[in-house]
């Protein structure tokens, strides 16, 4: 498990200096692009963005998993102490909340 953590936080990282990239791209060519595709490239940024800040979130459940994993604390509700099904932790290696906590 902590490989598979290891190499999503490669891919989150890599995932994140890609949605950078896009999110500052947008204001270079303002002055050449039309009032409609200038909307439509803020869309692309506002999406971008929050592409962005859900991947910087998963990012840091990635590392906090990491980190539980070091202290015997993995797999381990951080809300209520529940055990976190293994399907739920198949699916998401890095969730630090229980299904019932997560949800509710
Ligand atoms: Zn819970």
């Amino acid at each position: 498990m902590r490989a598979r953590l290891l190499s999503l936080k490669a891919e989150l990282q890599a995932a994140l200096a890609g949605t950078q990239e896009q999110a500052g791209t947008v204001d270079l060519d303002q002055a050449a692009v039309g009032r409609l595709s200038r909307v439509d490239a803020l869309q692309a940024q506002a999406m971008a963005q929050e592409q962005e800040r859900r991947t910087q979130i998963r990012l840091e459940q990635v590392v906090n998993a990491v980190a539980r994993l070091d202290n015997d604390a993995y797999g381990i509700c951080v809300r209520c102490g529940d055990d976190i099904s293994e399907g739920r932790l198949e699916a998401r290696p890095e969730a630090p909340f229980c299904l019932a906590c997560a949800s509710g």
